[in-house]
């Protein structure tokens, strides 16, 4: 077996991955809470005391504590570790993506970086809103909100090439600039994220005389939309829905008909938004590759 010559960078990536997700899992516990992200420094929920530098770190401090509190031995939740280690396996997904992306000579340039940048970025926002959608039934505004923005923002800086192009051909825009294109690529998807769920929101209002999505489903599905373009926004809301009635199927046959159990749709709309940014391309070339 051989080594990768770009390994270490992978495993620098996935290192940082380790260690943001580690970040995570405090936005994860503290913002529903309405607590600071940053003070006081990470303590035992249980016991209140502070955690020693060196069982703080990802994944391996859990290990080598056995998954108990230094001081209180009450259990930690093996969610901690599952979070860094997820993220530090999405982040490497996002170096391995743009690599594909950038031919060898363009590799280790500044658009390069940026464009791992930004899909590090994507995620770092997607698992909190999937691990608080599905603890608090909540996505909250101080991340959906600020995530339009940035995703609006890192989209001109580091465009998808494919939604790139696609714009510029769709509205022959041919003296545009780049920049310009992708920021109304980036516009277009953000509406058809968050309009067609505030179109089903709507309807499903009319019909029924109740709310059933939130408003954060929305939100969120308007920088989701942002960031992937039009055509993995609309792949990302026929995922999440087939996973949400398959869930919700089976939930309805292993626990008795109860239909008014509430499963909320963010928790499918993360996970269906991530497939839609790692294979999503590819599955929508094999579908349209079908059809010729
Ligand atoms: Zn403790």
């Amino acid at each position: 077996m051989t080594i990768p010559a770009d390994f270490p960078y992978g495993l620098v990536v996935f290192i940082f991955g380790l260690l943001i997700g580690s970040f995570l899992n405090v936005v994860i516990y503290r913002v529903p809470l309405g607590e600071s992200i940053v003070l006081p420094a990470s303590h035992c929920p249980h016991c209140n005391t502070p955690i020693k530098a060196y069982d703080n770190i990802p994944v391996l401090g859990y290990l080598w504590l056995g998954g108990k509190c230094r001081n209180c031995k009450v259990r930690i939740s093996p969610i901690y570790p599952l979070v860094e280690l997820l993220v530090g396996i999405l982040f490497l997904l996002c170096y391995w993506k743009v690599s594909k992306q950038f031919s060898s000579f363009d590799q280790g340039s500044l658009k390069y970086w940026l464009a791992i940048v930004a899909n590090v970025i994507f995620v770092a926002l997607i698992v909190p809103l999937i691990f608080i959608d599905l603890r608090y039934k909540l996505l909250p505004d101080v991340i959906t909100k600020p995530g339009l923005v940035l995703m609006l923002a890192w989209r001109a800086i580091a465009p998808e090439p494919i939604v790139l192009q696609m714009t510029r051909q769709t509205f022959h825009l041919m003296r545009w600039p780049d920049w310009a294109i992708a920021l109304l690529g980036a516009a277009i998807g953000a509406v058809v994220g968050g309009g067609s769920l505030w179109l089903v929101r709507e309807a499903y209002f009319r019909l029924k005389k109740i709310e059933g999505m939130g408003l954060g489903d929305i939100k969120m599905m308007f920088f989701v939309g942002a960031f992937l373009g039009w055509q993995l926004t609309v792949l990302t809301i026929f995922i999440a829905s087939l996973l949400g009635s398959i869930v919700g199927i089976t939930l309805i046959v292993t626990r008795g008909g109860n239909t008014k159990m509430e499963i909320p749709f963010g928790v499918f709309l993360g996970p269906a938004a991530l497939l839609a940014l790692f294979v999503g391309q590819s599955f929508i070339n094999w579908y349209l590759g079908m059809f010729i």
